[in-house]
């Protein structure tokens, strides 16, 4: 069994993980409707994997026993401006997310709760890979710079992200 103040902190994360993929599912649209196809396209697969991993807690906590509490989804940020923007709240929304994740290591770590300590573990190394990859994107966003060849080369790469199998959450 999992202690309260530990399945009310996993709770709130599987919402927040619920509240990325909204908000990706939302950038997904508005790239989209930029005529940026292929950044729009990897921003669904992204929106996918984030609601993976509202799932790999919510079995997680199912799999401990514990009570899984569903709640709202806020509305997603309405002021979508430029590309570059865009990955920029994406890069804030990762940091944010890592923060929460750090929190509930150490709420595990402090309740000796080494079965949580791991699951967190594989969010923390996670986190590492999707800080990165945004970051990537950034840089490679500004190397762009104004060029429209640039970014429609990039746009191209973007498509060709794969779908995220199941398997990867595992
Ligand atoms: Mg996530």
């Amino acid at each position: 069994m999992i202690d309260k103040k530990l399945q009310d902190a996993i709770n709130h994360q599987i919402n927040k993980e619920f509240t990325a993929s909204y908000t990706y599912l939302a950038m997904a649209a508005h790239l989209d409707g930029m005529f940026l196809k292929g950044f729009a396209s990897w921003m669904e697969k992204q929106s996918e994997e984030e609601r993976g991993h509202g799932q790999k807690l919510l079995r997680y906590m199912l799999d401990r026993g514990g009570n899984v509490q569903l709640s709202a989804i806020p509305k997603p940020e309405p002021k979508l401006g430029s590309l570059r923007e865009v990955f920029e709240l994406s890069l804030t929304q990762e940091r944010e997310n890592t923060a929460a994740i750090y929190d509930i290591y150490e709420l595990a770590r402090e309740l000796k709760d080494y079965a949580s300590q791991a699951q967190m573990q594989w969010f923390i190394d996670e986190q590492v890979e999707e800080e990165k990859t945004v970051s990537d994107i950034l840089g490679r966003l500004e190397l762009a710079g104004d060029d429209k060849s640039a970014l429609l080369i990039l746009d191209d790469q973007m498509g060709q992200r794969p779908k995220e199998s199941a398997t990867e959450l595992e």
